[in-house]
C-alpha cells in the first residue's frame, strides 16, 4: 500500500511516496502523530522501503517486506522505555550507537525505531549519530508531539506530521487543551485547591495535551496581565476574575511557573511529579513576594 493510501491522500503521504520513488527517504525521520497505531504503521512501511529487495519498493512480497511487516526483521531495532522507567536513558542510546557500527544481518540497511520519550542526556547523546550516521543506518523517531523533542534533535531530522483524517486530530487536541486551560484558569482566582487539582491531574497521562494546555494557559495569563493594566471589561469572565484578584507580581510569577513546567515537560520529567509541582506552584504564586516589582 502506498503512503498516500495509508494517509488518506494527505500531502504528507504524497511527499513520502515521491521520496520513496526517487530513493530519497531521509535517514533521520520524526513521525509525529497523536495516533500511535497510525505512526507505528507508517514506521513499519518506511522500514519496508529500507529492507525491500525489489526494484520498486516496498513490494510487499519479498522476505524483507514480509519480516518488516511481522516485526521480526533482524535489522530492525526498537529503542523504547524499559520497565519501570519514565524515559529512554543515555545508556540505551549509547548501546544503540555501538550497534550502529555493526553491519546489518540480512538487509543493506539497519532501521532504528526510537521513542520520543528520552531524557535530555539521551537526546544529547543521539545528536552526533543523527548528524553523521554510518552508511545504511536509518532512524525513525515516533513522537506524539515533536515539541517534546529538543530543538537540536528536531533540526537534524525530517518531520512528517501524520493525520489520517485531515486536521481533525489537531483540532481535537486544540479544543481539549483550551477546555483544560480554562478549567485551570477558573480555579486560580479563588485559589481553590480541589478544583485546581482536579483540572491539572486530568492532564497527567497525556504529554501532548499537557504541552498544548500549558501554551493556552500562558496565553490566558498574558491576556489577564493586559486586562489588569488596560481593562476592557469585554474579555471572558475568567480572565477578568484573574486580573482583578491577582497582583501583578503574582501574574508574572504564574508565567514563570508555566515556563518552568514547559521546560520540565521537554526534559521528560515524571508526569505525576509535574502535575503535583504545577498545582503547588500555581497556588503559591498568588503569595509571590519580591523578585518582581508590582
Ligand atoms: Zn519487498
Amino acid at each position: 500500500m502506498s503512503f498516500s493510501e495509508l494517509l488518506n491522500d494527505s500531502e504528507v503521504g504524497k511527499q513520502l511516496d515521491t521520496m520513496t520513488k526517487s530513493d530519497r527517504l531521509p535517514h533521520a525521520i520524526v513521525l509525529e502523530s497523536r495516533d500511535k497505531e497510525l505512526a507505528q504503521k507508517i514506521a513499519v512501511e518506511i522500514s519496508k522501503v529500507f529492507f525491500c529487495s525489489a526494484d520498486i519498493k516496498p513490494c510487499g512480497k519479498c522476505s524483507g517486506c514480509f519480516k518488516a511487516e511481522k516485526g521480526i526483521h533482524p535489522d530492525l531495532y526498537r529503542v523504547e522505555i524499559t520497565d519501570g522507567k519514565q524515559a529512554v536513558g543515555v545508556g540505551e542510546i549509547r548501546a544503540m550507537i555501538s550497534d550502529c557500527y555493526i553491519k546489518p544481518n540480512e538487509a543493506s540497511n539497519k532501521v532504528y525505531f526510537i521513542s520520543d520519550k528520552m531524557t535530555t542526556e539521551a537526546q544529547n547523546a543521539l545528536l552526533k549519530i543523527l548528524e553523521e550516521p554510518p552508511p545504511g543506518i536509518k532512524f525513525v523517531i515516533i513522537s506524539e508531539s515533536s515539541t517534546l523533542l529538543l530543538q537540536t534533535i528536531r533540526s537534524r531530522c525530517t518531520l512528517f506530521k501524520l493525520t489520517a483524517s485531515g486536521s481533525a486530530d489537531e483540532n481535537e487536541l486544540n479544543e481539549k487543551a483550551l477546555a483544560a486551560a480554562r478549567e485551570i484558569a477558573k480555579a486560580i482566582p479563588d485559589n481553590m485547591e480541589l478544583p485546581l487539582m482536579l483540572a491539572v491531574t486530568k492532564l497527567s497521562k497525556d504529554k501532548a495535551l499537557t504541552q498544548r494546555t500549558l501554551e493556552k494557559l500562558s496565553e490566558i495569563i498574558c491576556e489577564s496581565i493586559e486586562e489588569k493594566y488596560m481593562p476592557t471589561g469585554t474579555r471572558p469572565q475568567y480572565i477578568q476574575d484573574i486580573a482583578r484578584s491577582l497582583r501583578r507580581r503574582s501574574l508574572l510569577c504564574l508565567m514563570d511557573v508555566i515556563i518552568k513546567a514547559q521546560t520540565m515537560l521537554s526534559q521528560n520529567c515524571n508526569m505525576n511529579l509535574l502535575t503535583t509541582w504545577l498545582c503547588a506552584n500555581i497556588r503559591q504564586s498568588r503569595h509571590a513576594k519580591g523578585g518582581y516589582n508590582g
